[in-house]
């Protein structure tokens, strides 16, 4: 945090923040952000990439507008005039990372459990096809091989931007990360929340007729 950003406002920081509360509440209520796990962003500048993130530490059912960080392209905090720098989740590099290779405008991380057992099970890739929840997530119902890459875990968020950059397909808005948990991502927050719905319930689903 050596230089204060100039180009974001309070408000505009504070409005991510709120849009991010509420999303936040209702991934809790789905049980998919237990204890204080879990994470989503929003871009809030392109050039250069800044994030609103979901402040690390808190209870994700109970956020306020004002729990929210501002990080730039390897999830380092940025210091915004008016804002107070709350510490962002160390997952927050790999947000950055998703946004900057994907175009993506809002990221979801959720420990969603079918994931986890997805991942487990299938630990080269989740294969998905002939099912209508599949344009959910921008693929085609029918005759489309859909794989939902799995990589491996790490607490190095430079090594697993990595595994996500080897590991993903520009058609395929999500990636497990095994043992863990998901990311998804979308155009802006409504759309990641629909992906992440659709890719949780097609993992729900595999697992079920497996
Ligand atoms: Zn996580």
């Amino acid at each position: 945090m050596s230089s204060i950003e100039i180009a974001l406002t309070p408000e505009q920081v504070r409005a991510a923040g709120g849009r991010l509360a509420v999303e936040a509440a209702r991934f809790t209520g789905y049980g998919w952000m237990r204890g204080t796990s879990g994470n989503i962003s929003e871009v809030v500048s392109r050039e250069p990439l800044r994030l609103a993130v979901t402040a690390s530490g808190l209870d994700k059912g109970e956020l306020l507008a004002t729990d929210v960080a501002v990080v730039g392209p390897r999830g380092e905090a940025v210091a915004v005039a008016g804002v107070e720098p709350l510490r962002p989740s160390a997952e927050a590099g790999l947000h950055a990372r998703v946004a900057a290779l994907t175009g993506a405008d809002a990221i979801v991380h959720v420990h969603a459990l079918n994931a986890v057992v997805a991942g487990r099970r299938w630990p080269g890739g989740v294969l998905l096809r002939d099912v209508e929840t599949l344009k959910g997530i921008g693929r085609l119902a029918h005759d489309d091989e859909v794989v939902i890459p799995v990589i491996r875990n790490s607490q190095d968020m430079e090594e697993l931007g990595d595994r996500f950059e080897a590991a993903h397909d520009p058609r395929t808005p999500a990636v497990i990360v095994a043992d863990h948990g998901l990311y998804a991502w979308g155009t802006d927050l409504k759309h990641a929340r629909h992906v992440t719905e659709c890719v949780e319930w097609l993992l729900a689903y595999a697992l079920a007729t497996a």
